[in-house]
């Protein structure tokens, strides 16, 4: 029977690390019942899969270590996916941009309903999920066979590593299929010494009232380092050229739900509000006292960010 299968869950990591979603993904995966073994798949990969062999309750590691699945392509890798769901229950991933990509594939190649970002398991079969920009949860039955899910990971705390018990079984698994399609080009990826933004403990984010990419820099990104936090915007800022595309947060940039959120002019529009609303402690500094974001904040400044924000510095220097 289909539900006494294991999970597979796919990892998302960059081959020498484990991207700490995985940890995240795996708490849903658990909640399934079954037990849990983790995909991972790449190139010389070994060092994120021993990674996923310490995590707790993982049964098994199955690591796919090729050429083929560097940099992931979605064809390649979604055919070692619908090769091994034979032997699954179902197929589990974070929502992130590589399994966004790939588990659509692996749900049509096994022609079954995929179900996308979900954020609590509700019974094996049954799992709730946000529509309407996070607006409505919508509770979803998959009656197919074989699942195939993907994960809103800041909806699920991290599981920790195991203690007191040696590391899951790490198994090599032959490449599957030399599925072709696309070919990978290049990528430019912004470096950064801030953590990133949807593992990040602490977000300081800023919104169209900073104005200005110096004043992102000159006010938003200090306080931020003096917290240790990544630096995030909204989609006005964004298009304003005021912050860079990958510091959005929102319905049509990140989920996140860092352990603080710090908006700083920032309305509270419900697509930003998609984004971040489940962060733990949430701090506003708006202006406008009707301002929406107020609706959200667990602590709320109604001032001038300018004014604000070198006064929280100078407060967070002295704590220090
Ligand atoms: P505004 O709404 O202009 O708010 C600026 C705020 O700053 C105001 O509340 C004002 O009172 C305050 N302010 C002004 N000066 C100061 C000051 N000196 N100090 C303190 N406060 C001050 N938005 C997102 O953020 N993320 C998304 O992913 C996203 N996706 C979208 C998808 C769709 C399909 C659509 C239609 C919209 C989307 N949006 C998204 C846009 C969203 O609707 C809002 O337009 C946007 O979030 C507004 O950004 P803002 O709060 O920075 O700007």
């Amino acid at each position: 029977m289909a539900d006494s299968l294991p999970t597979l869950l796919l990892a998302e990591h960059d081959d020498a690390s484990l991207n700490p979603v995985t940890a995240r993904a795996l708490t849903a995966a658990k909640a399934l019942g079954a037990p849990v073994h983790v995909l991972v798949v790449g190139e010389n990969a070994r060092a994120a899969a021993e990674a996923a062999a310490k995590l707790d309750g993982v049964a098994e590691v199955l690591l796919a270590d090729a050429p083929a699945y560097a940099h992931r392509l979605a064809e390649p890798v979604a055919a070692l996916g619908v090769a091994l769901a034979k032997e699954y229950g179902a197929v589990v991933a974070p929502s992130t941009a590589v399994w966004k990509s790939v588990m659509p594939r692996i749900a049509a190649l096994l022609d079954v309903m995929q179900v996308s970002d979900v954020i609590a398991v509700v019974a094996p079969d049954t799992f709730d999920r946000p529509i309407y920009a996070g607006n409505a949860i919508q509770r979803v039955r998959a009656t197919d066979g074989k699942k195939v899910l993907t994960i809103r990971t800041a909806s699920f705390a991290a599981t920790g590593e195991a203690t007191g018990v040696s590391s899951a079984p790490i198994r090599a698994v032959e490449p599957a299929g030399t599925a072709a399609g696309s070919s990978f080009v290049g990528e430019e990826i912004a470096a950064s010494a801030r953590p990133e933004l949807t593992a990040a403990r602490i977000i300081v984010s800023g919104g169209r009232a900073v104005g200005s990419a110096e004043n992102f820099h000159a006010v938003i990104e200090p306080l931020a380092d003096a917290l240790g936090a990544a630096v995030g915007a909204s989609r006005a800022a964004v298009d304003a050229g005021y912050a860079p595309n990958d510091w959005q947060v929102g319905q049509t940039g990140k989920v996140v739900a860092p352990d603080l959120y710090i908006a700083l002019g920032i309305s509270g529009a419900i697509q930003h509000l998609a984004g971040m609303k489940d962060s733990k402690v949430i701090v506003a500094v708006n202006k406008d006292e009707e301002a929406p974001i107020f609706q959200v904040a667990d602590f709320g400044i109604v001032g001038d960010l300018f004014e604000v924000v070198p006064a929280l510095k100078t407060e967070i220097a002295k704590a220090k």
